[in-house]
């Protein structure tokens, strides 16, 4: 789990031919396919290559305007959110940009093969798109995210392509990635129970989404009854007002984690299972509790195509969790789902 590099410096692993197209190839870097110009990169180049949902500065990259359009302005800077795209029938996701974006020369990065994989994002000023929010989720903030507690977050596919290997010697519990709203339930060790959404610690607010589902559950007495002081469950808030609400719903919570901020860690996918039981919560869908890894890295991303557990909508994606090592986690997104939600 770790904070989302957008962009990144990388190297070139292949470029490839489309069918039928004369002016366009297609790189991959990782497990990522991104359409580029003919003859623009180069196997074993570096350049830096910016994720879907990065916003690109119109001042980094104005070509992604489209000529005689005015950029769209987010958070204060004029530029374009990168969708996942097909092209000639071929999907492209994310962009590739020469490493003088940097404003350097571009010897002072063939020197040290150190600065493959830095993330640039700050020094291009690309920030992570994120959809408006809806009052009823924004909420008034009573502080910072508990410090002890780890903000959720999964790692995609796409990025582990080196470490695919070593992976393969875990089993991993795999479960539907619901698309809402992540939700942060706390009872610290002090005794005082905390409602956060994925950045902050929410004040009790009858109009609040966040406090209106840990009330509609009653998570705090829960919590209490149970003795869960320093733990804190994680999990996702679906329905009206949330994401779209795909699956068409009223209200309601998935856990997916628990954290426990003594052992500094997150209980394993079997102890999760038995204690949303024991406690009565649902649980967000499991689809496989034994999966062993022996096939290559672009079946994962064809698994995580399908329809949800909850409705015959098209499922975001699939979270895989090792059966074995806490805190290792990754998630696989559909693209059938990327294409139709490109808003
Ligand atoms: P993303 O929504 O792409 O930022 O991916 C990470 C988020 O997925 C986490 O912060 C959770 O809120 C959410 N999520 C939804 N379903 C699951 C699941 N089954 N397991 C873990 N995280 C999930
Ligand atoms: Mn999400």
């Amino acid at each position: 789990m770790t904070d989302r590099k957008l962009a990144t410096i990388r190297k070139i692993d292949s470029i490839d031919p489309i069918d039928g197209a004369d002016a366009i190839e297609v790189a991959t870097v990782g497990g990522w396919k991104i359409v580029v110009k003919k003859g623009e990169y180069a196997v074993g180049n570096l350049a830096v290559y910016c994720e879907i949902d990065s916003w690109i500065p119109n001042t980094v990259a104005s070509f992604l305007t489209k000529e005689g359009k005015e950029p769209s302005e987010y958070n204060g800077v004029k530029g374009e959110r990168l969708r996942t795209i097909r092209l000639r029938k071929q999907l492209s996701q994310g962009l590739l940009l020469p490493l003088n974006v940097l404003g350097k020369p571009e010897d002072i990065f063939s020197i040290g093969e150190g600065c493959e994989g830095a993330d640039v994002s700050e020094e291009l000023n690309i920030q992570k798109w994120e959809r408006p929010v809806p009052a009823q989720l924004a909420g008034q903030v009573r502080g910072n995210f508990p410090s002890l507690v780890p903000k959720t977050d999964q790692e995609r596919i796409q990025n582990l392509s080196r470490e695919y290997e070593s992976l393969k010697q875990d089993t991993w519990s795999v479960t539907e990635k619901l698309d809402g709203s992540s939700v942060t339930f706390y009872l610290d060790a002090e005794d005082q129970f905390h409602v956060c959404s994925r950045n902050l610690d929410l004040k009790e607010d009858e109009n609040n989404s966040y406090w209106r589902v840990a009330k509609k559950h009653g998570i705090e007495d829960l919590m209490r009854r149970n003795s869960m002081q320093g733990l804190a469950i994680q999990g996702e808030m679906i329905g009206e007002g949330i994401q779209g609400n795909q699956y068409q719903t009223s209200l309601d919570f998935y856990v997916y984690d628990l954290y426990n901020t003594r052992t500094g860690e997150y209980i394993l996918p079997i102890q999760l299972k038995a204690t949303c039981e024991r406690l009565n919560l649902k649980h967000v869908p499991i689809l496989s509790e034994v999966t062993v890894l022996d096939m290559p890295m672009e079946n994962l991303l064809t698994w995580a195509e399908g329809k949800s557990e909850l409705n015959a909508s098209e499922r975001e994606g699939v979270v895989f969790k090792s059966n074995s090592i806490h805190n290792r986690s990754f998630k696989a997104i559909s693209n059938k789902w990327l294409l139709k939600n490109g808003d």
